[in-house]
């Protein structure tokens, strides 16, 4: 294969553009060439498609979000948007495409493929919740820029001897609000795959205080409930002043940690070695640190798993 396409799609994460970078200039090092299509399957269908050489990809590493812009498509999600989407493949010779996304970007990536486009798919999400690979790329970042929050909120809650709930991102998958709490030292972990009774956290702050504790710090996954008004019942039942932070949409941005760049390098170097084989169809991911492809369809039925070895040792770790 000689001329591949990339796009991203869904909801952007950081490491993005270093997975955009990375395809580029490995094809381009092994004498293929590169199409760069904006705004996600909208920008296949419309024909926003670009050559891209490893000087367009020049000082991209570094920053959040992703050059090509991502959107949503729903034209894609239908049999005629995704012909329109061939028709343009076919006219500029593209042989391969390289979508990075999460699980909606990968179910229209195993269409494409049905379609007789070699496809792959690179895991861009903060949110961690594919489940056949261990991380996604844009994660570590999300989650180091919720660490720094928790820290600075931690120093202004122990001087104040208050109670804070900070809200993070992820509505089905609580990995963020896991690792960030374990490294953020929480005294409580809310995550939407074990749930709690608010008695249940209420007794642990108590029990906390109790224990010389001068401030609490409960991370919340959005899909967990909602900082205000866990916050306002957390308040209720213990008595302990406590306060609401939702971080939003600065868990998304910024620049990407040095660990997404590696694996977002070390991924789209495995990504653009498939198409060059003419393999498509599958899905690139990460294991015990090494980099891996799976079929689509195999990668898109496995049921995710929540670690909760990491969850009870958060509650070790809060004594
Ligand atoms: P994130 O995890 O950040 O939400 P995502 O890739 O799961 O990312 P979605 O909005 O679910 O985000 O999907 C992105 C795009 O992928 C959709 O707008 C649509 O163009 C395409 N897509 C999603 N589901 C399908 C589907 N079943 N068939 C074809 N295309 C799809």
């Amino acid at each position: 294969m000689k001329k591949i396409a990339v796009l991203t799609s869904g909801g952007d994460a950081p490491g993005m553009n270093a997975a955009i970078r990375a395809v580029v200039r490995i094809a381009d090092y092994h004498g293929m060439e590169v199409y760069g299509v904006s705004r996600g399957y909208n920008g296949l269908i419309n024909g926003q498609i670009e050559k891209m050489t490893p000087r367009s990809v020049a000082d991209i590493i570094q920053r959040g979000g992703t050059i090509l812009k991502t959107a949503r498509c729903e034209e894609f999600k239908t049999e005629e948007g995704r012909a329109k989407a061939v028709e343009q493949i076919q006219k500029y010779g593209i042989e391969g495409v390289i979508v990075c996304g999460g699980d909606g970007s990968f179910r229209g990536a195993q269409l494409l493929s049905r379609l007789g486009i070699p496809t792959v798919g690179l895991p861009g999400t903060i949110d961690n919740d594919l489940a056949y690979t261990e991380y996604t790329l844009g994660f570590d970042t999300a989650v180091n820029t919720a660490v720094s929050a928790i820290n600075n909120i931690r120093d202004t809650m122990t001087s104040h001897e208050r109670v804070s709930v900070v809200e993070v991102m992820g509505r089905r998958c609580g990995d963020i609000a896991l690792y960030a709490g374990i490294a953020g030292g929480a005294e409580v972990i809310m995550v939407p795959e074990i749930p709690v009774s608010i008695d249940y956290i209420c007794q642990r702050l108590l029990a906390g205080k109790e224990r010389g504790k001068l401030s609490s710090i409960i991370v919340l996954a959005e899909g967990a409930g909602h900082g205000e008004e866990i916050s306002e019942l957390v308040e209720k039942g213990t008595g302990l002043e406590t306060r609401p932070v939702v971080l939003g949409h600065v868990q998304r941005g910024g620049t990407p940690t040095c660990r997404d760049r590696i694996l977002a390098s070390r991924m789209s170097a495995h990504a653009v070695k498939l198409l060059s084989k003419g393999v498509g169809n599958r899905l690139v991911g990460v294991k015990g640190e090494k980099i891996f492809d799976m079929d689509i369809d195999e990668a898109l039925a496995q049921k995710r798993t929540f670690s909760k070895e990491l969850y009870d040792l958060a509650i070790e770790l809060a004594n």
